[in-house]
């Protein structure tokens, strides 16, 4: 007999009918402002510019789950899919309970200017799903991923969208939803997902690909400022999966990290932890969760301070890595941000509002932008793909070599447009990108 259905998660996302003018500051507004800004400055035609600043499709879903305790629990699942123009959809699918449309929605339009900005043959999509998976049993995520895939199926596949983990959901996550997607089809796909475990169908190199990346792309920034990692001090907002690699990365490299901040779900509060000698990435590590929850306690009895968590911004250190969430740096925090900070590289997505980034480029930081700062990510589910195709899988040195030459490329060629055209990286960036996307768009016949 089917469980009775006790309750319906109520989410942000319902905002998705609702939104329009009402929220001016939602990272999707932001997005779209600096699409404008770019659509200006290439001078797009109006028919090119209404189909680029808006999604080509929304999905939302229901996905019933039958809880451990027979009771059935549904949960909001919505995908944004942005722009297919230059090849199939891709985008992470995060789990969070307070996930919501507009932020999908800019880290969809997002996911299409960095594929086109590192030049993968991929469009850009989004997806969450409103949990917290910290409150569910192992066997109510598994029933939950392929719940979802169920619901989404016709939407989704290898030349049509291909998902990828995002912010709390791992690989495991991502090879229930192939294990579904296959049952479903009859066949094996591989290149359904990305993010996969290695030796079920994963890249060697993936759980580290975003923050290698970051790290790639930052080295070669510092350059062009002149400091020598072994000069340079950073503090980094997050520890989960990009954080940690990007710390241990940059450590590696000469660099100090003297502050990292993480939230605890207990609290619901932010710390920032502290060692003004610097950290060691890997024994910071050890005192984390899966989730990049630090252990409070434990933190504390190992000598770091522990501050509040807006602290992380306030360090006098050459370089924050905002590596968590959207809007972190705004016109309000801004200004608290220390004479000595030098650069912004935005590990995560849209970390900088544009106000604010305008007002530290006044100050002569430079921001790294997102979009090519945190492409690893991409570029390696990318590379992951083209294995699964071809059922012949490379090892990681081979990933990373091939990952850095991709960001290393892609990055000189942001530098050099900054500098023809006498614009931000943030700017340069963008311009490269909407320009590939609208020229695709062109060449099909759409605009
Ligand atoms: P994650 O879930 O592994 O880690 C997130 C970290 O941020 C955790 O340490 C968490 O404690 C911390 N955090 C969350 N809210 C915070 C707050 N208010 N104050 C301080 N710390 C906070 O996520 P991730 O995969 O490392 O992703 C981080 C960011 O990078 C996100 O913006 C994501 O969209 C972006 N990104 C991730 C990838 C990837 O491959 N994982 C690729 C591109 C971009």
């Amino acid at each position: 007999m089917a469980a009775e259905v006790t309750a319906i998660v109520s989410s942000p996302l319902s905002a998705i009918e609702t939104f329009e003018s009402t929220h001016v500051k939602t990272p999707w507004a932001e997005a779209q402002a600096q699409f404008d800004r770019t659509a200006g400055m290439l001078d797009l035609e109006p028919g090119t510019r209404a189909l680029l600043r808006s999604p080509l499709r929304e999905l939302r879903v229901l996905v019933p789950v039958r809880m451990d305790d027979g009771t059935t629990q549904v949960f909001e699942g919505i995908r944004v899919q942005h722009n297919d123009a230059r090849g199939p959809f891709k985008g992470g699918i995060r789990f969070h309970p307070s996930a919501d449309a507009d932020d999908v929605r800019a880290l969809a339009m997002l996911m299409t200017w960095k594929c086109a900005v590192l030049d993968l043959p991929l469009g850009g999509a989004k997806g969450a799903i409103v949990c917290d998976p910290r409150a569910l049993t192992r066997g109510e995520q598994e029933r939950l991923c392929r719940g979802w895939v169920r619901q989404m199926a016709r939407s989704l596949g290898p030349t049509i969208d291909v998902p990828a983990p995002d912010m709390m959901t791992s690989a495991q996550h991502m090879l229930w939803m192939l294990d579904e997607f296959e049952r479903i089809h009859g066949a094996k796909a591989p290149a359904f997902i990305t993010g996969k475990p290695v030796g079920l169908g994963g890249s060697e190199g993936r759980a580290e690909a975003t923050g290698y990346g970051v790290v790639t792309v930052l080295l070669d920034a510092l350059k062009s400022i002149g400091l020598v990692p072994s000069a340079a001090r950073a503090s980094i907002q997050g520890f989960g999966n990009v954080a940690q690699h990007a710390a241990r990365r940059f450590v590696g490299a000469g660099g100090t990290v003297i502050a990292v901040a993480s939230w605890d779900p207990v609290s619901r509060q932010g710390y920032t932890y502290r060692k003004p000698g610097g950290i060691n990435p890997d024994e910071l590590r050890a005192l984390t969760d899966r989730f990049g929850t630090i252990d409070r306690a434990a933190a504390a009895r190992r000598g770091y301070d522990v501050l509040p968590g807006s602290a992380w911004l306030e360090q006098e250190v050459d370089l924050l890595i905002p590596a968590a969430l959207e809007q972190q740096i705004t016109l309000n925090n801004a200004p608290r941000i220390h004479g000595r900070v030098r650069m912004v590289v935005e590990a995560a997505n849209g970390p900088t509002t544009a106000d604010a980034a305008r007002l530290l480029e006044e100050r002569g930081v430079v921001i790294v932008p997102d979009i090519i700062a945190n492409a690893g990510g991409v570029t390696c589910s990318y590379f992951e793909q083209v294995q699964g195709q071809a059922n012949y899988y490379w090892d990681r040195a081979d990933v990373l070599a091939k990952l850095e030459a991709r960001m290393t490329a892609a990055f000189a060629d942001v530098q050099d447009r900054a500098s023809r055209d006498q614009v931000s990286l943030r700017d340069a960036a963008s311009l490269i990108a909407v320009e590939r996307v609208a020229r695709a768009c062109r060449e099909r016949g759409w605009v």
